[in-house]
């Protein structure tokens, strides 16, 4: 039988003595008899490297620079020494450290293809971590069996080939995190891809992270509006709520969380915007319109475009939530929009089908469910003893000819805490936003919503319902009573004030003015036409004649009885002006 051999690279040859230490070393750790093969190898310097199997004792001097970095890097991990203190610990932590000899594991790439690579060796390696391929490319462990691991790549395969290196690195994926990130474009992994050089990072945060538990949250109270005059009212949305989008192609989807973002302009959010397999020109628009509107002050965009492979697309939601973690972490809150869910399944269905694990419902994994539950369930609203921060989710989900009961779809219905429904129909009537009033929904939201924006939306939601009913109704019939008649008009009249204009999005304390004169009837005679010039003149009129009490209902957001019936003789006040105008220019 042949020997089992050893192999020594170092730069120059090991004398008697040394090889017979490196024996005596082997035989006492493996109880087998080996020989030691010298390879040369100038990299080495001073030191050298020892391959027994598959495991590799690293001895060369970056190595041991690495371990002391990693000693040091730790250091103040838990506690919170500053100053002179800190100095101190350096000083008697590097008098102290020894560096040792420790295994690495070493495993050899068996295939490679399509974004993946099966890995024999590497058998104490762990799920998520992260792997160096010997070409630089990083990868991350997804799959373990005996024997072999599958690991996904973050970079070009094509230098990667049967029976290349990879070392473990102990560490998990994580991306750079820091404030130097606002008003940037980053990739999946952290680095800037708007050309404008590098970011200064203030820490580094693994990218899969455990949610806040029970004692860390707190109820949802403070909104986090819109500006969208269809949602405040009937569907609010709280900081640390997660509100889905959800609609076909087309429907709008990314307007919304578009104007969203706009409309945080000035209060303190930081937004994300995560764009998953989308075409890097609708990114690059979405940025510049970002950047017009001087949204981009507060934002971080990070793009995994249609482009990218399967496994950078599936950690991009990962690592815009551990980057809305560490502002959430300071106190701040967050706003995160996840563009979209649908292509990120289909990703994760992408690189499970060629890690060879069964598919299940329509060929998704069947671990989907938690992929999405375990990102999801990272927005909340933390309790003040832990900063009070907030991360508010916007997952978007595109669906199939309005087909809300697909697999992805009633997945990320059932952990979200309501969903804003977008219909083509609506969409293609001019009905814009296209919100489905019907089937929308917002759980939490209600307990954030503005008393005053309560007070006003009142029976809207209400209203809306009984009109579409009515509409199916009287469809076909002709004479109807003048009530009947009436109540279609007055509904007709509240769906038309629902539409808005993209980019356009409205105060508190103008959707509370529009709201109280729509249900008071104020808009009953006005032609439908003519809804949108009356609502804007009549906007326009408050700012002119009613600003003390727009400008109170903005910043305390309660509207008293007083208040309302102002708004309501005001409005009146206007509907005389404007209709004694419009008879003048009919003459
Ligand atoms: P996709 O499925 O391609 O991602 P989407 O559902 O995200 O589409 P958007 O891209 O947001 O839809 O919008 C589709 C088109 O409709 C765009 O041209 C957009 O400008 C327009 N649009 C969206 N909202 C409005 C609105 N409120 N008023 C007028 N036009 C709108
Ligand atoms: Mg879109």
């Amino acid at each position: 039988m042949a020997m089992l051999k050893a192999y020594l690279y170092a730069a120059a040859e090991p004398n008697t003595e040394q090889r017979e230490r490196f024996l005596r070393f082997i035989s006492k750790k493996y109880k087998n008899e080996y020989e030691l093969v010298w390879v040369p190898d100038d990299m080495m310097g001073t030191g050298f490297k020892l391959v027994v199997g598959e495991e590799v004792y690293n001895w060369t001097s970056e190595a041991r620079y690495n371990q002391l970095k990693h000693v040091l890097d730790n250091l103040n991990a838990g506690k919170a020494a500053t100053g002179g203190e800190l100095i101190s610990l350096i000083r008697s932590t590097v008098k102290d450290w020894k560096a040792q000899v420790v295994a690495e594991e070493e495993g050899i790439v068996k295939t490679v293809g399509d974004g993946i690579a099966i890995v024999e060796g590497l058998s104490s390696a762990v799920y998520g971590e992260i792997v160096v391929f010997d070409c630089g490319v990083k990868g991350m462990i997804q799959d373990l069996t005996p024997g072999e691991v599958g690991v996904i790549l973050f970079g070009d395969d094509t230098e990667i080939t049967e029976g290349s290196k990879v070392m473990r690195t102990n560490r998990t994926a994580g991306i750079p995190v820091g404030d130097a990130y606002l008003g940037r474009v980053i990739d999946a992994l952290g680095n800037p891809i708007d050309g404008k050089g590098e970011i200064k990072a203030d820490g580094y945060r693994a990218i899969e992270s455990p949610a806040p538990g029970i004692i860390d949250r707190k109820s949802v109270d403070t909104p986090m509006n819109t500006g969208i005059l269809s949602i405040d009212s009937m569907f609010p949305i709280g900081r640390g709520q997660r509100e889905l989008i959800i609609g076909d192609r087309q429907t709008g989807k990314t307007a919304i969380a578009l104007d969203t973002i706009l409309n945080q302009k000035g209060n303190g959010v930081v937004c994300i915007y995560v764009a998953i397999g989308q075409k890097a020109s609708s990114v690059a628009q979405l940025v510049g319109t970002l950047q017009k509107a001087g949204a981009m002050d507060y934002t971080i965009v990070v793009n995994a475009a249609a482009s990218e492979t399967a496994p950078v697309q599936y950690i991009a939601p990962y690592a815009g939530t551990a980057m809305g973690e560490y502002f959430m972490n300071k106190g701040k809150d967050v706003l995160i929009v996840y563009d979209d869910l649908s292509k990120h399944a289909i990703a994760y269905r992408a690189l499970s089908l060629l890690l060879e694990r069964s598919p299940g419902r329509e060929a998704y994994p069947g671990d989907v469910f938690y992929l999405h539950s375990r990102l999801l369930e990272r927005s909340a609203r933390l309790s003040d003893n832990i900063g009070g921060g907030s991360m508010t989710a916007l997952p978007i989900v595109e669906t199939q000819a309005g087909d809300v009961s697909a697999y992805i779809p009633t997945n990320i219905i059932s952990i979200t805490d309501g969903q804003i429904f977008l219909e083509s129909d609506l969409f293609n009537e001019g009905q814009r936003p296209a919100v489905n009033v019907g089937l929308s929904v917002s759980r939490v939201g209600g307990a954030a919503q503005t008393k005053a924006m309560k007070k006003a939306a009142g029976s809207i939601r209400l209203d809306l319902a009984q009109y579409r009913e009515m509409e199916v109704f009287t469809q076909f019939s002709s004479d109807l009573d003048d009530a009947t008649k009436k109540q279609l008009q007055y509904g007709q009249g509240l769906m038309r004030l629902l539409r808005q204009p993209q980019g356009h999005p409205f105060k508190t304390h103008e959707q509370v003015i529009m709201l109280v004169a729509a249900t008071n009837h104020i808009m009953q005679d006005i032609p439908v036409d003519d809804i949108l010039a009356f609502r804007s003149q009549m906007l326009d009129y408050f700012h002119k004649n009613q600003a003390a009490l727009c400008d109170q209902i903005e910043t305390s957001g309660v509207m008293s009885d007083d208040d309302k019936q102002a708004i309501i003789t005001a409005a009146e006040a206007f509907l005389a002006d404007y209709q004694s105008k419009n008879l003048k220019d009919g003459e």
